[in-house]
């Protein structure tokens, strides 16, 4: 078992790094906020004083915050020069492409082996450990990485070089938006047209037009298996984590000329889905505005 650094101990990182406690690991936890870290040490971490604190000896760094700034900002004022040459640098948030690009070769030119390794499920896979992680980086990097991703998921899948895990999250984000919308939309025309819902799950979900959206997140209450649509959308992916990972996916889109109308169109629907009731809402609950 291994001393590994945590910082960002939110909804996300809380149970990821209690899991890794759980597997026997010794984890220097660190968060901005004092409830975070009292939450940590309950669950067998042990609360640092600052970042630098948590990585001094580490053989692991996992990072696990909102956005690009943060990852760049704690990287660059504390992990790249505190972490132990041989450590792996492990951030799981969410970022955009090209930041995590930067995050990467700052490292290689220092020597340290970095991974971009965002992930795909919610805080109750955070929780129960069954997170898929989806890795940028090296391979020697990933096989550095990777036994430290597994005791936090259960899938661990090498996307390709630094930064390929976060463009393979924010393809596979983008394509849920749309494929939730017009899942949404099928459900609403079905029962504009007098359909049973129940009747139209049962023939799209064994049928060409069946999904994720629809088996397994079923956006209508009381149809498919228990989604947040049964709790009246609450829990589950917020949409305006949905609508953030709709705007890194235009940002990347832009950025290399990829025409992406659907994914546009998804973006633009969540934008006014988030500015309205959503804010406050999974993100299948935007069939409630269609
Ligand atoms: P969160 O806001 O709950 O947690 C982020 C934590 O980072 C906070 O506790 C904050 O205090 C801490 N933090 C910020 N700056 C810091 C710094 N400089 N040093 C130490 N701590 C700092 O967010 P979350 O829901 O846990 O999401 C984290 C990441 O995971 C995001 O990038 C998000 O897009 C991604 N993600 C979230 C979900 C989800 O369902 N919540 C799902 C998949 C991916």
């Amino acid at each position: 078992m291994a001393r590994v650094a945590f910082i960002g101990l939110g909804n996300m990182g809380g149970g990821m790094a209690a899991n890794l406690a759980k597997k026997g690991h010794d984890v220097r936890a660190f968060d901005l906020s004092a409830e975070a870290l009292d939450k940590a040490k309950k669950a067998g971490c042990l609360p640092a004083a600052s970042a630098v604190e948590a990585i001094a000896g580490a053989e692991a760094i996992v990072t696990m915050l909102p956005a690009g700034r943060h990852v760049e900002a704690v990287y660059t004022d504390s992990v790249f020069d505190h972490a132990e040459p041989g450590a792996i640098l492990i951030d799981c948030s969410t970022i955009d492409v090209d930041t995590a690009r930067r995050v990467a070769e700052a490292a290689a030119a220092r020597g340290l082996m970095a991974v971009d390794a965002p992930v795909s499920g919610g805080i109750g896979a955070a929780n129960a450990g069954t997170l898929t992680f989806m890795v940028g980086g090296s391979v020697a990097a990933f096989e550095r990485a990777e036994p430290f991703l597994a005791d936090m998921g259960k899938a661990v899948i090498h996307a390709g070089a630094g930064g390929a895990g976060q463009a393979a999250k924010i393809c596979n984000n983008m394509l849920l938006g749309a494929e939730m919308i017009a899942t949404c939309e099928a459900f609403v025309l079905a029962g504009k047209l007098g359909l049973d819902l129940q009747k139209f799950y049962d023939i799209a979900s064994v049928s060409s037009g069946q999904s994720w959206s629809m088996t397994s997140y079923c956006p209508v209450p009381g149809v498919g298996p228990e989604t947040p649509a049964d709790h009246d959308y609450q829990g589950g992916f917020a949409a305006p984590l949905m609508l953030k990972d709709l705007k890194l996916a235009m940002e990347a889109a832009a950025s290399v000329g990829a025409n992406t109308p659907m994914g546009a169109r998804a973006a633009a629907l969540y934008q006014a889905f988030v500015e309205g009731e959503g804010a406050g809402l999974d993100f299948s609950g935007i069939i409630k505005t269609l």
